[in-house]
């Protein structure tokens, strides 16, 4: 179990509603004893628990929000607050452990240390096994008085349905464009790409931060350079292949196929305003001026199937995807 705070507690403009709700059920005192936030990843659910905590551990709450100088809100961004625990996996994708949640039963049961609330964030919940899933089910069942459990869930389905059931559920969506966009343009250093990020992360606000953040950018230039010269007969397949090995290869593969859908696009209506990628139309316009819609249909399925192998459990050999991709695109542009 630790208490931490390297995320700054975040309301997000698509989350206004969510959380205007839990501000009135806290101040007409309806606050259940268990919310179950349920959504996609990307969304900030995790920093929405985060904001409800710190409102809730606020000595000097204003407005719905945490004043940010009383000592709860300083013990807080300290990451020290004694009343608040924050249950997550030691690494990314692994189960959390039966033990914390015995531990997280211990610490329930005493009071307050500073004669507040006490909140718990259990991130990601889907994560829970059987096991620790009923241990969870205990602390459920006999809800303590001033004590506040937060699951944030990527995947309900994949939560004990008892857990569920004995939870509030709070449902965040992906946002409306309208919503999405000025937020993400304000959080990008190219204001640009933020449409091209909320199409390839699905309208995720933050997972499209993360693409920006990460080499999708320049994925994608290295994947264009690379495409478009295996089309025009300048690049040997191998090569190319042996180039985009420095990425992702399942990030790779679904920036390819998201093209390849453009592409069809293109192909089918004429129009360049069908297509997502607008900044690739240049390269979309010379690949379809000798591309045949059979072709293209039957290469998409390629790339599916490759896909399908990489994410298999049998050790794929990426470079060896990547490259049967490359040759077979180089057979498509002799074609
Ligand atoms: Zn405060």
């Amino acid at each position: 179990m630790s208490t931490l705070s390297e995320t700054e507690p975040e309301i997000y403009p698509w989350q206004a509603q969510q959380y205007a709700q839990v501000v009135s059920q806290i101040e007409t005192d309806r606050l259940p004893h268990a919310l179950l936030l349920a959504g996609q990843s990307g969304l900030g659910k995790r920093g929405f628990a985060l904001t409800v905590a710190a409102l809730l551990l606020c000595r000097t709450p204003a407005g719905g929000l945490p004043c940010n100088q009383c000592a709860g809100c300083r013990l807080l961004k300290a990451g020290t607050h004694p009343d608040l625990v924050v249950i997550e996996p030691e690494k990314p994708g692994a189960a959390i452990r039966i033990d914390e949640i015995r531990e997280l039963i211990v610490w329930v049961a005493q009071t307050s240390q500073q004669g507040g609330y006490k909140v718990v964030i259990v991130h990601p919940s889907d994560r829970i096994n059987i096991n620790a899933g009923n241990a969870l089910l205990k602390c459920l069942e006999e809800p303590r008085p001033n004590t506040l459990l937060i699951l944030v869930c990527d995947r309900v389905s994949a939560l004990l349905a008892t857990v569920r059931s004995r939870c509030q559920r709070l449902n965040f969506s992906p946002p409306s464009r309208v919503v999405s966009l000025p937020w993400l343009a304000d959080n990008l250093t190219d204001r640009s790409t933020a449409e091209l990020l909320l199409d390839f992360s699905q309208d995720r606000p933050l997972l499209a931060v993360e693409f920006a953040g990460a080499e999708f950018l320049a994925q994608r230039k290295a994947l264009a350079e690379g495409l478009k010269r295996i089309w025009q007969g300048d690049g040997v397949a191998t090569e190319v292949a042996a180039e985009l090995m420095s990425y992702d290869a399942l990030e790779l593969l679904d920036i390819f196929s998201f093209w390849l859908h453009d592409l069809l696009r293109l192909l089918m209506t004429k129009d360049e305003k069908s297509i997502k990628n607008k900044d690739m139309i240049d390269l979309f316009n010379l690949i379809c001026m000798r591309l045949e819609r059979r072709n293209l249909i039957d290469f998409m399925d390629r790339v599916a199937e490759e896909r399908t192998a990489l994410i298999g459990p049998n050790n794929p050999n990426k470079l060896l995807i990547v490259e049967n991709l490359m040759i077979q695109w180089s057979g498509l542009a002799r074609h």
